[in-house]
């Protein structure tokens, strides 16, 4: 076995932006083979073993990323369901395409991807599948009907596959950060700012750090860290776990 054969081969959905790019980073620091993955172009992936594009909407083009990466580079030993989007709006105005994209992509596409990577990981009895759910997997915030409800599913799926995975060498974990400065904030606070009249500055105080006890916004290094060791060998009897990285937000 070559020594490119013989390194960890992962899948980090979403590793474009945001966390999911700072956890692919992490993961190639330790030497693993990063498959990146992203809604984007090709050039959004550079600097990575691999790139491919899917549209996590699309269930077919879910499972045919699978299909492509383990024909041409191997089984997948580390899945990484990173690739989230949110939508904010009262639940009387909720439109139900947007309620069914973000289901698709924050908790059916997990689900598919990692029934796809299953049985090479039962072969192997090896596998790591890490969930990047959030505290809005554990508590509800207003206007976010679509994402809580994904999110608390998304744990709800962790903890299934980690039974099923225990007597396979199949850990299944999830982490569920409080805000995190990305993308997928910034959007947010931005038209905040604008709906409300006041500074970005205020929002981020007012709202977005009104509910974690440590008013500032959890590095996305937080969330790297725990990521790498929970893919790790060494983590091999820690499964079925949701780790709370809220800046104490459950703490209430
Ligand atoms: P981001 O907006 O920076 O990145 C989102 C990623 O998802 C991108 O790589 C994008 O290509 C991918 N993506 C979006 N739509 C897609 C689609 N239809 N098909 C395929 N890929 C798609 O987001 P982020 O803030 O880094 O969030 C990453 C994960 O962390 C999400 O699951 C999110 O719910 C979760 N999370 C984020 C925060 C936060 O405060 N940022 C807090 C808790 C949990």
């Amino acid at each position: 076995m070559g020594e490119a054969e013989s390194t960890p081969l992962a899948l980090v959905t979403g590793s474009t932006s945001g966390i999911g790019r700072g956890i692919a980073e992490s993961l190639r620091e330790a030497g693993i083979r990063v498959i990146a993955h992203g809604i984007e172009p090709e050039a959004a992936g550079h600097g990575f073993f691999r790139y491919l594009r899917a549209d996590l909407r699309d269930p077919e083009a879910v499972t045919d990323l699978v299909r492509k990466v383990e024909a041409e580079l191997g089984p997948v030993e580390i899945l990484v369901n990173n690739a989230g989007i949110q939508h904010v709006a009262p639940v009387e105005d909720f439109s139900e395409p947007k309620w069914n994209e973000i289901l698709a992509v924050n908790l059916t596409a997990p689900f598919l991807l990692s029934r796809a990577v299953w049985p090479a990981m039962r072969k192997r009895r090896f596998g790591r599948i890490l969930n990047i759910a959030s505290v809005h997997g554990v508590r509800a915030s207003e206007l976010k009907s679509a994402y809580v409800a994904a999110k608390h599913g998304l744990i709800g799926l962790t903890k299934t596959l980690a039974l099923e995975g225990a007597p396979l060498g199949i850990t299944a974990n999830a982490l569920c950060p409080g805000y995190v400065m990305t993308p997928l904030v910034t959007d947010q606070i931005r038209a905040q700012a604008k709906a409300h009249g006041i500074s970005e500055d205020e929002v981020s105080s007012r709202v977005f750090l009104r509910k974690q006890a440590i008013k500032a916004f959890i590095p996305v290094e937080t969330v790297t860290e725990m990521a790498r060791f929970l893919v790790s060998r060494e983590a091999a009897t820690i499964t079925g776990a949701s780790f709370l990285l809220d800046g104490g937000w459950t703490a209430q």
